[in-house]
């Protein structure tokens, strides 16, 4: 078993220890490993994650503090006797078992985690005490942490009120004290979490007449530490509510860069912060009715484009015995979508009509069309003058589109006439 001293004191960030086992790095642990006798490195446990820091040779009494000497731990892990184990970044000199180290646990992080996690504490006791719900998971990331609440919804009245809560026990500013008990003390104390019946002795988490309950983690002394307790996103998932939250020095850099993005998208409105909503749905009320009024006005160029094409296109221009129309048209500067709309407008004039229309805007088009009940294939004609190129397309006895690879450089115009030239034969 390796003496936890983060259990007494979690703020320790520097002690002194033996090397008890060294683990070279092998092909299944690329990473060498370290047992010490003692040791104040959190490993990943009960939600929290794992501190990082150096272990440094202590040579006679003085601490050979020379950089190549030094050992990153970069992650620390809980092993099933009981036994801390500390992983280094490979390659490194290793000490031998027996060598006095000395180590260091990176400050900032560790602060963090213990903020974020009694955070934590407070956290689910005010769902508890406010609404009966318990917290059944806490999972702690990089960016935010989150609960997960046993219950199927949180509405944005009880984020609200629970947030309120949990702040007003950080601001109280309220002893956290560490206490051990026996399981059949604890029994009596009414814990908000009683952890599995593995161990005789518990060790408890008191937050002064608000909250008790079994934890191993790292917290700080005094809920005032905290800073204090944002709330983010709240999410249905699978055992119930997942609320995200944000602590101490976590909840002010998730505001800065909240109103950072804010900012700018204010500036870009020319705006003021809060009224950036506003402006998003004017704006975006503005482009859905101006996208109206240029479908409009693209349907009525596309009208009277194909009846200025049906009047300059004389009845018996291709064929003596039908009275059918060819209207064969290439669009430079209009995409499919137009010469799309452009063919549906003239083969809906109430007249015999083929329409052989194509975009050249990249990626080029080509739409074939004739009035309902012609007896022309224009499913079957795309196809043959398309797989002369290798382009794709089909479509039915009326009505086919299709397009040839983009940047071809094949010459839409040509395949047009090709087609006109299959119908008149
Ligand atoms: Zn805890």
């Amino acid at each position: 078993m390796t003496k936890r001293l983060y259990y007494d004191r979690s703020e320790i960030h520097e002690f002194d220890s033996i090397v008890e086992e060294i683990t070279s790095p092998s092909p299944e642990q690329p990473r060498p490993a370290v047992i010490l006798r003692e040791t104040a490195f959190y490993p990943t446990s009960g939600g929290q994650v794992h501190d990082t820091g150096w272990l440094t040779l202590v040579v006679g009494d003085r601490v050979d503090d020379r950089e190549a000497e030094r050992l990153r731990v970069i992650e620390v892990a809980d092993a099933e006797d009981g036994r801390i184990v500390h992983y280094l970044e490979a390659p490194a000199k290793l000490p031998l078992p027996g060598a006095a180290v000395h180590g260091s646990i990176d400050l900032e992080r560790r602060l963090d985690h213990m903020q974020q996690h009694t955070g934590q504490h407070v956290l689910s006791a005010a769902f508890i005490e406010l609404y009966q719900m318990p917290t059944v998971s806490f999972h702690m990331g990089e960016d935010y942490c989150s609960i997960d609440l046993a219950t199927p919804a949180v509405s944005p009245e009880q984020i609200l009120a629970a947030e309120k809560r949990a702040n007003q026990i950080v601001f109280e500013n309220r002893p956290v004290r560490i206490r051990y008990v026996s399981r059949a003390e604890a029994e009596k104390l009414g814990l908000r979490k009683l952890p599995p019946a593995e161990r005789d002795e518990l060790r408890l988490i008191e937050i002064a007449d608000f909250d008790l309950s079994a934890c191993g983690g790292t917290h700080v002394g005094a809920s005032g530490q905290i800073g204090s307790i944002v709330l983010r996103k709240s999410e249905r998932v699978r055992q119930g509510t997942r609320v995200e939250f944000v602590c101490g020095g976590r909840a002010v850099r998730m505001a800065r860069r909240d109103y950072s993005a804010l900012s700018e998208a204010a500036a870009l409105f020319s705006a003021h912060l809060w009224d950036v909503p506003e402006q998003i749905r004017k704006s975006i009320e503005e482009s859905k009715l101006s996208r109206k009024q240029k479908d409009d006005a693209l349907d009525q160029l596309a009208e009277l484009m194909a009846l200025a094409a049906l009047q300059s296109q004389p009845d018996n221009d291709q064929s003596q015995t039908t009275g059918r129309k060819i209207v064969v048209r290439s669009f430079s500067d209009r995409d499919i979508s137009f010469a799309k709309l452009f063919a549906q407008k003239v083969t809906r004039a109430n007249v015999p009509v083929i329409a052989l229309v194509a975009s050249t805007v990249d990626p080029p088009g080509l739409v074939f069309a004739q009035a309902a009940g012609g007896s022309a294939d224009m499913g079957a004609l795309l196809k043959q003058v398309l797989s002369s190129v290798g382009g794709r397309g089909g479509g039915s006895h009326d009505f086919a589109q299709g397009g040839v690879p983009a940047g071809s450089n094949i010459d839409v115009e040509r395949l047009l006439r090709e087609a006109a030239g299959t119908i008149e034969a």
